[in-house]
């Protein structure tokens, strides 16, 4: 696959990040257009395109994703209070960069994830 997206680029430090985590699998890093006071990128280092094309290959990096966030969460202190972990796929889920990632939004009450199908917007 293409190995050529704005988060493949960074994983290569050819462009700049704010990385906040990385291990042998995924890689963390602040979102460039911060939805909320806390919003961290969780990204697989071998990519993968989105959520449709996983593999059980990649149910490693998936996983360690959810611990990496989780660890994230901590360090920023938005634990207890909570936060909330988005993926978006492929085009009716809002996805612009096509290297799988996690978003990891928190710091603020991030009221009700979509509005409902009745109100007319769904
Ligand atoms: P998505 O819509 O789920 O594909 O989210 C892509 C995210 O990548 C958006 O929230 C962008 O703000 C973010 N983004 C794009 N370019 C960069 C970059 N160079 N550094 C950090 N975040 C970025």
């Amino acid at each position: 696959m293409s190995d050529d997206t704005v988060f493949s680029k960074i994983l290569r430090g050819e462009i700049p990040a704010d990385i906040v985590y990385r291990d042998d699998l995924v890689t963390a890093f602040r979102d460039i257009e911060q939805q909320a006071p806390t919003h961290v990128l969780i990204v697989p280092n071998e990519p993968v395109a989105s959520a449709a094309e996983v593999e059980p290959r990649h149910e490693a990096a998936l996983g360690r994703m959810f611990t990496a966030a989780r660890a994230i969460a901590e360090a920023e202190g938005i634990a207890e209070d909570g936060y909330r972990l988005i993926v978006n796929c492929n085009d009716h889920g809002g996805q612009e960069v096509y290297h799988l990632h996690m978003h990891l939004l928190g710091g603020r009450p991030l009221g009700r994830m979509l509005a409902h199908v009745d109100d007319g917007e769904a």
